[in-house]
């Protein structure tokens, strides 16, 4: 495919588990909006967190994005091969007085909303190990951002609290790992799940202290069970068909809970025509700008 202009979209899945609907929905959200634009879009495997992590989750994932036609560009970026770009960026912010070493335990301030911010002058416990974390007090307020579907959002960071950058256990955080990679990656547009909204103002946090370009967002709705539940492996959500008329059916319900209303006939055609479909009529403007869909 020859790409005819800057956009450059992701899909960055945990490899937790199998992708199900709400996750198929995300990626080809993510596929279309690049696609249409003329873009590029990568895959990226969020595997900072190896306990959380399956073995054979990964190839799982890849080989679901093929079965529905969703071919990436460029070679998939694993998060476990980039530990060395987080620690650079975590000194940078140490550097500049943005990020601080915490020996508190959850258990301490859990009367509190949000940590409290006790290490901000010092460690508390010099004999405990230390998690890094953010130091939301210092930064401008309110964040705002404008989401391509939600509209204008803005919060302040106070009320978000001083997130963990890098844990006790050494293992990195999603909030630093995802800012510093779609910096990397040269992502402009991040297109992704409702449920990571109100992570936004934190990574915009991140990409101002460290200096870096600020990409567009637009979160989608999110699938929900009927009655109101995320899916998600905690509650079963039922992996991914892998069987053709599976698929089909599959893709083509992913593009109704995309707002796109494809026509029936649409229903049994193979992933490839749904998709050139699709793509030749994507339309944000259709989008609902609602929380969750039922399915
Ligand atoms: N890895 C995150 C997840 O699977 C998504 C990251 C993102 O799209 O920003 O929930």
């Amino acid at each position: 495919m020859t790409h005819t202009s800057h956009y450059r979209g992701r899909f960055a899945p945990t490899p937790s588990g199998p992708l199900h609907l709400g996750s198929l929905v995300a990626a080809l959200g993510s596929y279309l909006d690049a696609r249409a634009a003329g873009g590029q879009w990568l895959v990226r495997i969020e595997d900072s967190d190896p306990p959380r992590c399956p073995p054979g989750a990964s190839d799982t994932i890849l080989r679901q994005l093929n079965a529905f036609g969703l071919h990436w560009d460029e070679e998939i970026r694993w998060q476990h091969n980039r530990y060395e770009a987080y620690q650079q960026a975590l000194d940078e912010l140490v550097a500049k007085g943005l990020a601080y070493p915490c020996s508190c335990s959850r258990k301490q301030w859990q009367a509190f909303s949000v940590y409290p911010g006790w290490c901000h002058e010092g460690v508390s416990d010099p004999t405990k190990p230390v998690a890094w974390r953010l130091r939301s007090d210092l930064a401008k307020r309110p964040i705002t951002w404008q989401d391509r579907l939600f509209g204008f959002q803005q919060l302040d960071p106070n009320a978000l609290g001083d997130v963990v950058l890098k844990r006790k256990d050494q293992l990195w955080a999603y909030q630093l790992a995802v800012v510093v990679d779609d910096a990397d990656q040269g992502i402009t547009d991040i297109v992704r799940g409702y449920d990571l909204l109100d992570n936004t103002p934190w990574q915009g946090q991140l990409q101002e202290a460290l200096g870096l370009p600020i990409p567009r967002y637009l979160h989608l709705p999110l699938v929900v069970t009927h009655d109101g539940q995320k899916l998600s492996k905690q509650n079963l959500a039922p992996a991914l068909a892998e069987d053709p008329a599976g698929i089909r059916q599959q893709l083509f319900k992913a593009l109704q809970l995309l707002d796109q209303a494809p026509p029936d006939t649409l229903a049994q055609e193979s992933p490839e025509t749904q998709l050139r479909w699709a793509m030749a009529h994507w339309s944000v403007e259709r989008l609902v700008a609602n929380a969750h869909r039922r399915y």
